[in-house]
């Protein structure tokens, strides 16, 4: 999608494409709170294995806290509750009884593992502590709710670590923002890295990391971010560690978080008039083979058919055999909806002519390829498909942020601007008042040039920022 949409329009379309893909059904009684089909689940939990490898290579450990954590936990880093207390959902009675201690569904979980990390932790042998969960959070978010972008019960990835020092700590924000880099290309979504302002960042913490991507109504929406702490949770928590010459230290912490967003941004990215488009990687399905017969020559066709299933399938490819009582049409439509990056149609010319043809997802081409070179060119072609969403995407987003030195009279910005800042709050706001923005903080990959006097005032620019309209 490189045209413009207005926001009813875009709303409309991103919820057609997901009821046609059945990714999700908003019929459950609780606002909010949507249940996965089989086909959305797949690709979360596709996506969810690409992440999970990156932190296991890193050597991080998974983990599983309580989803329940007690008030008296929750209350201690002044900061984080003030910033969440009006999402909590509360658990306050049990069977017949008034809970002594009031319990609540985990935001997020600091509090629920920072007490343990306090009991895991004794010397400096134990660290670095490296964990992450991939679990369900809730949030009482009062906005109006859309599937996958904002939900109350969200499907979520938070790794925690604890260091010996601040820079160790550092280490590890640059160990995430490396492991962002690869889940990105994984999901072929480009992104713009934020270091977010004072006034913007994770109740608690030191400072924050925001990736944003760019939706097709030029706003940007958060996909994921990084926390530094600092000791700011390893205080209140008393997490501390015994260092060399047996003084006792506060430990340093990092975060690091993604969301089900991630599939709402692959479907608002990626998606067409047609329906969702899912990069090879975290397709459920990455080949349909579709048989085409008559009922005189459906035992062979289908044979042929099958055999050539079975060859994806031994290869590693996720192929998905189509023998349903349908007409090729209806197959088609029914998979160009779902997103499916190839399908292979096979019929008896095709065998006289021992082809195959295969249509592809996301350029609506189609080609020949011999049947006995199949297998190898699939793979490639799921390969070149990959590099090509996320290249095509990464081009319509550069195209659309726009380098602002100043301000015309009168200008709107449509997508995203790069602004010069000079680190005062009033200019930031500035700029917001301006152009009807958010100031979503400091280019960290700058990919275009410093700019180098602040938009608003004119001053020195301490540094380059994006600014759009956001989720
Ligand atoms: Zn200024």
């Amino acid at each position: 999608m490189c045209a413009h949409m207005k926001e009813d329009e875009f709303s409309e379309w991103y919820n057609t494409l997901i009821e046609n893909a059945e990714l999700s059904d908003k019929r459950y009684p609780v606002k909010g709170m949507n249940v996965w089909t089989p086909y959305g689940w797949r690709i979360m939990t596709n996506i969810d294995a690409a992440i999970r490898r990156e932190l296991d290579a890193t050597g991080h450990g998974e983990v599983c806290f309580p989803l329940l954590v007690p008030a008296t936990e929750f209350e201690k880093e002044a900061q984080h509750i003030k910033g969440f207390s009006d999402e909590v959902y509360w658990v306050t009675r049990a069977g017949g009884n008034e809970l002594d201690v009031p319990l609540l569904l985990r935001p997020t979980s600091e509090t629920a593992m920072y007490p343990i990390f306090k009991l895991w932790i004794r010397s400096h042998a134990d660290l670095p502590l490296k964990t992450y969960q991939i679990v369900n959070v809730f949030r009482y978010d009062t906005k109006m709710t859309r599937s996958f972008i904002r939900v109350r019960e969200i499907h979520f990835f938070e790794s925690h670590t604890c260091h010996v020092d601040f820079e160790d700590a550092e280490r590890q924000i640059a160990e995430n923002l490396e492991i962002w880099s690869k889940v990105s290309k994984d999901l072929a979504l480009p992104y713009m890295v934020a270091k977010r302002p004072e006034w913007d960042k994770f109740p608690g913490a030191f400072y924050t990391i925001g990736f944003d991507v760019l939706m097709p109504t030029g706003r940007t929406m958060q996909m994921a971010s990084i926390h530094q702490y600092k000791t700011n949770f390893a205080v209140p928590y008393e997490i501390t560690y015994e260092d060399e010459k047996g003084e006792h230290q506060h430990v340093h912490q990092t975060t690091y978080g993604m969301s089900e967003r991630l599939v709402g941004a692959i479907i608002a990215v990626h998606g067409d008039d047609k329906g969702i488009v899912l990069p090879p990687v975290v397709a459920p399905h990455q080949v349909v083979v579709v048989p085409i017969f008559r009922k005189d020559d459906a035992e062979e066709v289908l044979g042929a058919a099958r055999q050539l299933a079975e060859e994806l399938d031994e290869a590693g490819i996720r192929v998905k055999m189509d023998d349903r009582d349908l007409r090729p049409g209806e197959k088609y439509y029914h998979w160009e909806r779902r997103g499916v990056p190839l399908r292979l149609e096979l019929g008896p010319r095709d065998m006289k002519h021992g082809q195959v043809m295969v249509a592809i997802r996301d350029t609506g081409e189609k080609a020949a390829v011999r049947r006995d070179e199949i297998v190898g060119r699939v793979e490639e072609m799921l390969a070149e498909m990959q590099w090509r969403m996320l290249d095509k995407a990464e081009k319509d987003l550069r195209e659309r942020i726009t380098d602002l030195p100043d301000i015309p009279y009168g200008f709107e910005l449509e997508d995203v601007g790069r602004v010069g800042w000079c680190g005062e709050e009033d200019c930031a706001t500035q700029m917001e008042v301006n152009l009807e923005v958010v100031f979503l903080g400091e280019d960290m990959d700058m990919k275009g040039p410093a700019i180098e006097r602040c938009t608003t005032c004119g001053g020195t620019a301490r540094m380059t920022a994006y600014v759009s309209k956001t989720y």
